[in-house]
């Protein structure tokens, strides 16, 4: 059970803010969703590592967001608590090659971190809309480079709110996965080990993935990226415009035009329309290719 009056204490005691009776639509960039009664913004990795302990002695349901960018959210809302990483706690520290980014952090404020301290390795990473802790929960990776390839360690809490570290290697990190997948854990600090190179080499390859994404991908809409996960063998996308289903839409849900592994929001869509185009996307492409899709946002109920 939530209790406002506990988490308006707690927030108070350890520097955090409070908002009620959210709309899912603001934390999420598919801007589909319902309400959550309550959101902390997390200012600091022992806040959080508090709230976890009290979320567990207390019996209280919470999940954790960063940028919202790989979310689908449920039009019936979300029941308790969620832990928000954002700008409240987003600093990045350079100190040598190595970069060390607080979990709300933008992996794009990392990458121009990166640029301006003459640092390589991160530049395909560049507007991908999450953030750091998202990042690394999901493996995210772009044009031949993941998360993978750049992190060596980072902090984290754990199930019952201790924090720690773990390595690169500990992580287990591959295709859109990771240990903090497979296990009920919150990064909330990231270390990066770069490696020297020219800040205007860095620059032009940052603004060429830029323009890459914005002539491919539909950016005018919401959405929450690749909707899903690159099946061995082929692509989504190559998969699902072979079938004819580009332009395919179900109330407000709509496969993009431009690139069809996108689900796009036209402006109304629901957690029901999207739900049911994703399977009709499922169906024809098994029935038709033998391939089968597996949705790459993470449903949050
Ligand atoms: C237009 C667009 C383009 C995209 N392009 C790419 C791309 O090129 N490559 C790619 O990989 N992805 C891409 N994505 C998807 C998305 O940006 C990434 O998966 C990103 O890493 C998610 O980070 P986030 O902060 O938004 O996480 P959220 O969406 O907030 O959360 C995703 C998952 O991570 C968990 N999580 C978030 N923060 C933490 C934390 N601190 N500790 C533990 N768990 C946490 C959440 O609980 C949730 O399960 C794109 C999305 C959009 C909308």
């Amino acid at each position: 059970m939530i209790n406002i009056n506990d988490l308006t204490e707690l927030c108070r005691k350890l520097g955090c803010k409070l908002h009620t009776d959210c709309s899912l639509k603001d934390y999420t960039t598919f801007k589909i969703g319902g309400k959550c009664h309550a959101v902390v913004d997390a200012a600091s990795a022992e806040a959080a590592a508090e709230f976890v302990k009290y979320f567990r002695v207390n019996d209280v349901k919470y999940t954790v967001l960063g940028r919202g960018s790989n979310i689908l959210a449920s039009d019936e809302g979300f029941d308790g608590v969620i832990l928000h990483f954002g700008s409240d706690f987003s600093e990045v520290t350079a100190d040598g090659t190595r970069l060390t980014a607080q979990s709300g952090a933008s992996l794009s404020a990392v990458c121009v971190k990166a640029q301006q301290n003459g640092l390589s390795g991160m530049e395909n990473l560049y507007g991908i809309p999450g953030s750091v802790g998202g990042g690394l929960f999901m493996n995210a990776g772009a044009y031949g480079t993941e998360m993978k390839d750049v992190v060596v360690s980072a902090e984290y809490i754990d199930e019952n709110g201790a924090l720690k570290t773990i390595t690169a290697d500990e992580m287990k990190l591959s295709y859109r996965r990771s240990i903090f997948s497979d296990r009920n854990c919150i990064v909330t600090s990231v270390a990066f080990e770069l490696t020297k190179g020219d800040p205007d080499k860095i620059k032009e390859a940052m603004a060429e993935c830029l323009k890459k994404r914005t002539s491919k991908q539909p950016l005018e809409y919401p959405s929450a990226g690749s909707t899903f996960k690159r099946p061995e063998g082929s692509y989504a996308s190559l998969l699902i415009e072979q079938c004819g289903l580009k332009g395919q839409s179900v109330g407000g849900a709509q496969v993009s035009e431009k690139h069809s592994g996108f689900v796009i929001n036209t402006g109304n869509a629901t957690f029901a329309d999207v739900m049911k185009l994703c399977e009709k996307i499922k169906n024809t492409v098994m029935e038709k290719t033998g391939y089968s899709l597996e949705l790459e946002p993470i449903i949050l109920k």
